[in-house]
């Protein structure tokens, strides 16, 4: 995926601000941050959305979920963080590469508004 803005920051054409990388996910800070913590975690490899998952990725998966426990330990985000996985059009998905934001040191209220 060539023109895949976050497979770009995986082969390091972007720079990005790394807080955590092993050899299947990448985790950088959000060049636009929402809160006063805010960590992308990504698939090394392209996966469109959480939509485009397949039975195959489910290891994957539990990579992906042990990163964002590792980074949400390393942020110390004991007290908590939000995750979300905007999915799609409807779920407002601007890059087209699976990803998980971390969002902490910020406390968000029980609603989605
Ligand atoms: P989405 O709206 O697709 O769920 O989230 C995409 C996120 O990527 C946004 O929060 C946006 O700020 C972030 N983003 C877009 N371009 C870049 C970039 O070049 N570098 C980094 N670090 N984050 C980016
Ligand atoms: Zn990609």
């Amino acid at each position: 995926m060539e023109d895949c803005l976050f497979c770009r920051i995986v082969k390091g054409e972007i720079p990005s601000a790394k807080v955590y990388e092993d050899e299947f996910v990448l985790a950088f800070r959000d060049i636009a941050p929402a809160a006063p913590v805010h960590v992308l975690v990504i698939p090394k490899k392209h996966i469109e959305s959480v939509a485009a998952l397949t039975d195959d990725d489910t290891e994957l998966l539990g990579k992906i979920f042990a990163a964002i426990r590792a980074v949400a330990g390393q942020e110390g985000l004991e007290n908590g963080f939000r995750l979300v996985a905007n999915t799609g059009k409807d779920g407002g998905q601007s890059v087209k590469h699976l990803h998980f934001h971390i969002l902490g040191k910020k406390t968000f209220g029980e609603n989605f508004g």
